[in-house]
């Protein structure tokens, strides 16, 4: 799928939950199917690691592969359907500015941080360590079983016609976004990225912003 850029007409002003989360910090929100979420890159380049969960159903998750097979493209944009382990459509993505979103990078870890890195880079910030703190704040009993392959919002991994693969500077700005509706109850699993060592956050990891609106 190539990027199909697309704006929404959604007025912030309207939305029934506006929140900014600052880099390095996990997040849990509960959308009702029929809601919009929007995330939004404030500063540009930002990674936004992340994962959905049927929020009636915590076993049924999103599926990057079923993802990429179902919409036959490794990028997600406008028009593509986050699909579960189940089969079923958790959200559509209804609008994007930015056009292009990695689900093939994975999340960074202590032990990526550590391999890819250095050795004193292990016990940095990472994503898993964010999802795991924002699961357990969440408390139904979620923990490392519950994380699969996540969703990298605004990340740049471009795979070439050799089906290499690699960390580039970002395609994102400021400002730009992804809106999503939500096909069912979701529970959306958020860590915004606080990674230092390669160029997925520029170096400089920054706040984003979401907002949630009714379904009209
Ligand atoms: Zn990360």
């Amino acid at each position: 799928m190539t990027s199909v850029l697309k704006e929404s007409h959604l007025d912030p002003k309207k939305a029934i939950f506006d929140e900014v989360v600052p880099s390095g910090r996990g997040f849990t929100h509960e959308l009702s199917a029929g809601q919009i979420v929007r995330i939004v890159d404030l500063e540009g380049n930002q990674a936004v690691d992340t994962l959905f969960y049927n929020a009636c159903d915590l076993d049924e998750r999103y599926s990057a592969s079923d993802t990429v097979r179902a919409q036959r493209s490794l990028y997600l944009t406008t028009g593509t359907k986050l699909v579960s382990s189940e089969g079923r459509t958790m959200l559509d993505i209804v609008a994007d500015t930015c056009g292009r979103h990695d689900t093939i990078g994975g999340a960074c870890s202590a032990e990526s941080n550590q391999v890819r890195y250095a050795l004193d880079k292990k016990f940095m910030h990472n994503c898993r360590d964010s999802f795991l703190l924002a699961l357990s704040r969440y408390g139904r009993g979620m923990s490392k079983r519950d994380l699969a392959s996540n969703i990298n919002f605004f990340m740049n991994v471009p795979v070439t016609p050799e089906g290499g693969l690699s960390f580039e500077d970002g395609v994102s700005g400021p400002g730009r976004y992804v809106e999503m509706r939500a096909e069912m109850d979701i529970l959306v699993l958020i860590s915004n990225c606080p990674q230092l060592n390669n160029p997925c956050n520029a170096y400089n990891p920054t706040p984003i912003r979401l907002l949630v609106w009714n379904g009209t």
